[in-house]
């Protein structure tokens, strides 16, 4: 394993769980891995990967401190102490940056209170993640910390495409604009597909499907991106695990008026019980494909709104960029998913999008690409990395900190 003080500490807290990677920005070297999660009830624990073997322990964690602690006891106990070796920098996601934040930022106290600050933005992240760093900064005194903003790739959206058109004075009171989201990722991606092709990212327009749990779109120009599906909030876009996407927004008043719903139980259907889950009963792509092969038809059907939504936003950014040269797949449905890949692109030789079979089924984890050969649009699956790029970012954050 490289020492300790290559290495950054990767921090991605959730209401009730803590995500970590040790890993070397430069190489890309990941020494150990793990998540603690259920913080707050009697049976959490933690899942540590470590040199190929994994240490799993069960324990009650009363809040993120006591979590993060349980994280250092771990690597202690299999031999890499953190606190004591000292790492370079710890890297944190925090998923709303606003107006405020649209790079990469070293931590201070009035960091830390601004990002509290934003939580009205999003109330289901933002407070875990000032827990999170509240925890690291209380655990690892005087190692420097980077807040990485998941909104910050989509701070410069042009204004016809940020703005929603309602009462501009209450839109600004409010804070309320499409700020975009799973930015690290589209910004990692799009890099790796200028890397892929050997071109300027400057000459690329590129589309970028990110489909996980989550899951959001972006339609980038000259490696900038010109708009994006999810909104002022994660909820907005395509279909999700749970997230319904999309919606009339007159189906809120309705179900608060016909429904009797209060505005925390809408919240909760439309964030926790829509999406895939709403329409299927699961939210895991792997069952719903599991439901389908058995002829399920409410899956059947959830299946399909979730393609016709994404082809939706494939016509839409075709036209808004004006013609496109590259089509990528990442994350967990959309790197292991090649049904998914193929109904989104089917029947679209007419614009220069054509996926081979072959090369769209090869079972294979790396970057690469499944076109036809010599295709007008290069259509791409490439493993996304949020951990390895806020690494990056958190560690050119501290040495040009350093060089001030
Ligand atoms: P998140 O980071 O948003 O939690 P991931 O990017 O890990 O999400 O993606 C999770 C989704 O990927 C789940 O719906 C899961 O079923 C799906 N997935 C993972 N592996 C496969 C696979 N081999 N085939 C189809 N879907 C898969």
């Amino acid at each position: 394993m490289s020492g300790a003080d290559d290495l950054v500490l990767v921090i991605n807290s959730g209401s009730s769980s803590i995500k970590y990677q040790l890993l070397d920005p430069e190489s890309s070297f990941v020494a150990a891995s793990g998540m603690v999660d259920r913080i707050g009830e009697k049976n959490a624990g933690i899942e540590h990967h470590i040199e190929g073997t994994t240490v799993e322990r069960h324990v009650p964690l009363a809040d993120h401190t006591a979590g993060l602690r349980l994280v250092f006891e771990t690597f202690a106990e299999t031999g890499h102490d953190l606190a004591s070796q000292g790492v370079h920098a710890v890297g944190h996601r925090v998923v709303h940056g606003g107006e405020v934040f649209y790079r990469p930022t070293l931590i201070d106290d009035s960091v830390v209170e601004a990002i509290s600050n934003l939580s009205s933005l999003a109330p289901l992240h933002n407070p875990a993640n000032v827990a999170g760093i509240e925890s690291a900064r209380k655990l690892l005194p005087g190692v420097p910390q980077v807040a990485v903003f998941d909104t910050a790739f989509f701070h410069g959206l042009p204004d016809a495409a940020k703005t929603y058109a309602i009462d501009a004075k209450v839109a600004a009171a409010q804070g309320i604009r499409k700020y975009g989201f799973h930015g690290t990722s589209h910004e990692y991606v799009s890099g790796r597909v200028a890397q892929l092709l050997e071109r300027d990212p400057a000459d690329l327009n590129q589309i970028v499907f990110h489909l996980g749990n989550g899951a959001s779109a972006s339609a980038i120009r000259g490696g900038h991106p010109v708009d994006t599906t999810m909104g002022l909030t994660p909820l907005e876009g395509l279909v999700m695990g749970t997230r319904s996407g999309d919606l009339d927004p007159g189906i809120v008043p309705h179900l608060m008026r016909s429904a009797h719903l209060d505005i925390d139980q809408v919240d909760e259907l439309l964030n926790r019980n829509s999406g895939l889950k709403g329409l299927s009963g699961v939210n895991d792509f792997r069952e719903l494909q599991g439901l389908i092969d058995e002829g399920d038809a409410a899956a059947k059907l959830a299946y399909d709104v979730y393609i016709h939504r994404l082809r939706r936003y494939l016509g839409a950014y075709l036209i808004g960029l004006g013609g496109v040269d590259a089509i990528t797949f990442t994350a967990g449905v959309g790197e292991n998913s090649p049904q998914v890949r193929a109904d989104a692109l089917a029947e679209l030789s007419r614009f220069g999008i054509t996926v081979d079979p072959a090369l769209n089924n090869a079972k294979d984890r790396a970057a690469r690409h499944i076109s036809v050969p010599g295709a007008e649009v290069a259509v791409l699956v490439v493993p996304t990395n949020e951990e390895l790029a806020i690494a990056r970012a958190a560690h050119e954050v501290v040495v040009a900190a350093a060089q001030l």
